[in-house]
């Protein structure tokens, strides 16, 4: 797609009327006086975590922004491979794939040895590693992400629609309240025109401050970030530009020998560009503000370090002076650790509340979603009474340690480029081999959760060796055995906190009497120790609380479709019609063989348990119908 050839024009470009391109966002009237879920913040953690709480009509959620609409420009862009696995999950993974810009290959640039003052490529490598997802890294403007969580939001059955105007006073938490009560008492102040100065008061069970760097919710809970004191000034701008350099469709990094480092963004569209020009390091406590930077000195500098290469910006749809230092807070909740045995949490944060990054790695609205995602289907399954609300514990407990790794990647990341900025460059091939070696860090996989009540040991990990207990589930193509269609069998998760069960059968036919897959259809449909059985509510899909899916190792023209199971073709719905879509085999005309692909044992078979946020809770062998059931046992209450 190709736009903003006359222009920037916020908003949805497959809309040719600019005037007609955004839509309205906003609830009317005054906030609900109680609910389930306060979120405080609409950034990409706020949103990830509404849409997912708006998939449950019968949780009550409120989203409060202290600005008086959706943001329209400017902010993060990058979009790591495993964020978009994750908005295939909620819906939109499409329409960002279409419009976005495609980081394929990236290039390096260093000082010229043999004509100092002039920069010269000195290498260009593949963005990320094949088959490391099966989606693409792309840039897309923040904004747009904000629209699709928006329009998934308004769309799902809570409906939800942010209230505008509101900024966060303050909030209490009742020390005597049970865990079903609304003990956190919150008071916003509304900022629009017509009701400035007036407060509302609202009622929440919990409270997530998604609320930002500056995070009152944080504050308020007696958390801090800590970390580096002396921040990064970066200037970032999205232009639209007329040069000579010949990567500016690239994702090109550049190291100039006097002027430092540059860094060359595509942006969607065709014609923009973001620049991201390392200007200064503040002193401690030193707010950038304070050095006057104005657009001009950001141009000046990129023209300096492109050289001899021409920059002539003719329009700049967004800029800012961005200061950014890597820092943490202790833990995401409100419990304090010595607690933890003996109090529940009721207040959380996420995203820029808790950790930020530097720009250069593009993490900070990255780790900010996965934090939503997966605190999101925790709260949704504690309201719902499935799990109990011990669980909560857990969501610190994972994105705390992965967010102390990821600051310590972007650290190391930074200062290599700081280092080899100093070295005029000369550091070239090791900043090169720093970024290929940490793909993985940046395309958002290498997040691996360590054993807990959700995250079983590796006792039986031999049984599938690509599906890492802790990782995320990692895709692979299939054929669907009802229809032939071929998918995506990751793509079977949608953001529906539902649990899901892979079953890759032996090589043997699992329709035939006494294979391992009837087997485990049997226990799950009729074995008093059942997950399915107990977890399930009476009236319930059988599939609502956990979802069994199967993989077979023949060619779909091999089996007989009828003759399967009944729980994998489920009775669902008010006319009882039957679900045909639990059932893929290997693609094996397009020698896609997900058994090989994943390193599944043939002999054995196996089942790997997959969580809501679609990261591997479990490999058990397909009989081990034992350690299914303590596991769901471990964190989950029967159904009433
Ligand atoms: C000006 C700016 C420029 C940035 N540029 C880049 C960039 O170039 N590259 C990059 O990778 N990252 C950039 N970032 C960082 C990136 O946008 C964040 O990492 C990401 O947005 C984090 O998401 P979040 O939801 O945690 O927080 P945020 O996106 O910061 O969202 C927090 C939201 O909470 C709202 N809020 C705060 N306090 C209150 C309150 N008291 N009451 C109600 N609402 C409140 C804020 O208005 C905001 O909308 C930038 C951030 C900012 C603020």
């Amino acid at each position: 797609m190709q736009f903003h050839l006359n222009g920037f024009q916020p908003g949805d470009p497959e809309i040719s009327d600019p005037a007609e391109r955004i839509q309205v966002s906003g609830a009317p009237g005054t906030v609900p006086e109680q609910v389930d879920v306060l979120i405080v913040g609409c950034g990409p953690a706020g949103l990830t975590l509404a849409t997912q709480l708006a998939q449950f009509s019968d949780i009550k959620t409120c989203i409060v922004e202290q600005k008086p609409e959706r943001l329209l420009v400017g902010q993060a862009d990058g979009i790591a491979c495993r964020t978009m696995e994750m908005f295939h999950a909620y819906g939109f993974s499409e329409r960002v794939l279409k419009e976005a810009y495609w980081v394929n290959e990236t290039t390096f640039w260093r000082p010229d040895d043999l004509a100092p003052g002039k920069i010269v490529r000195s290498g260009r490598v593949q963005d990320v590693e094949d088959g490391l997802s099966e989606f693409p890294h792309v840039i897309l403007n923040q904004a747009r992400i904000h629209d699709g969580f928006l329009d998934v939001m308004r769309k799902s059955p809570a409906r939800l629609e942010p209230y505008y105007s509101r900024r966060l006073l303050d909030l209490e938490v009742d020390p005597a309240a049970g865990p079903a009560d609304h003990a956190v008492t919150v008071r916003l102040e509304r900022i629009d025109a017509a009701n400035e100065g007036k407060v509302e008061t609202i009622k929440a069970r919990y409270v997530v401050g998604c609320d930002g760097a500056r995070s009152t919710v944080r504050k308020s809970i007696g958390r801090e970030l800590h970390g580096d004191s002396a921040n990064h000034a970066w200037g970032v701008m999205d232009v639209l530009a007329v040069t000579d350099f010949p990567d500016i469709r690239f994702k090109a990094l550049i190291q100039s020998a006097k002027d430092g480092s540059l860094l060359i963004i595509p942006r969607e569209g065709g014609y923009m560009v973001r620049i991201y020009v390392e200007l200064a390091k503040l002193d401690v406590g030193e707010r950038v503000a304070n050095r006057n930077i104005t657009a001009d000195d950001v141009i000046a500098k990129a023209r300096r370090i492109l050289k001899p290469h021409t920059l002539e910006v003719k329009e700049i749809a967004w800029w800012s002076v961005y200061e950014i230092g890597q820092r943490l807070t202790d833990k995401f909740d409100d419990v304090p650790e010595a607690e933890i045995a003996t109090r529940l949490p009721r207040i959380f944060i996420a995203g820029d509340a808790c950790h930020t990054h530097s720009p250069k790695a593009g993490q900070g609205m990255n780790v900010s979603m996965q934090d939503a995602f997966n605190l999101g289907w925790k709260l949704a399954v504690v309201i719902g009474k499935r799990c109990a609300p011990s669980l909560l514990h857990s969501y610190s407990a994972e994105r705390q340690a992965v967010a102390k790794e990821l600051i310590d990647f972007d650290r190391e990341w930074a200062g290599i480029l700081a280092s080899a900025a100093k070295a005029g460059g000369a550091d070239a091939a090791r900043t090169q081999d720093y970024f290929v070696r940490h793909g993985r860090y940046t395309a958002g996989t290498a997040t691996h959760y360590r054993p807990s009540v959700l995250t079983g040991a590796a006792s039986h990990q031999h049984l599938a060796q690509g599906f890492v207990i802790g990782t995320r589930f990692h895709s692979a193509p299939v054929i669907r055995l009802a229809d032939a269609k071929p998918v995506h069998l990751g793509h079977a998760a949608q953001a529906d906190g539902r649990f899901r069960i892979y079953a890759f059968s032996r090589a043997e036919d699992p329709a035939a009497a006494g294979s391992a897959i009837r087997a485990l259809c049997d226990f799950l449909t009729e074995a008093r120790e059942s997950p399915v059985k107990r977890y399930t509510p009476a009236g319930a899909d059988i599939d609502s609380v956990i979802d069994l899916r199967a993989v077979f190792q023949q060619d779909h023209r091999e089996l007989a479709l009828a003759a399967m199971p009944p729980l994998l073709l489920p009775r669902k719905g008010r006319y009882d019609l039957i679900d045909y879509e639990k059932m893929f085999c290997s693609d094996l005309k397009s020698g896609h063989d997900v058994f090989a692909m994943r390193g599944i044992d043939r002999e054995a078979g196996c089942m790997v348990v997959v969580r809501p946020d679609q990261y591997i809770a479990q490999v058990l062998p397909l009989d081990g119908f034992a350690g299914l059931a303590s596991y769901f046992d471990g964190f989950m209450l029967q159904a009433r």
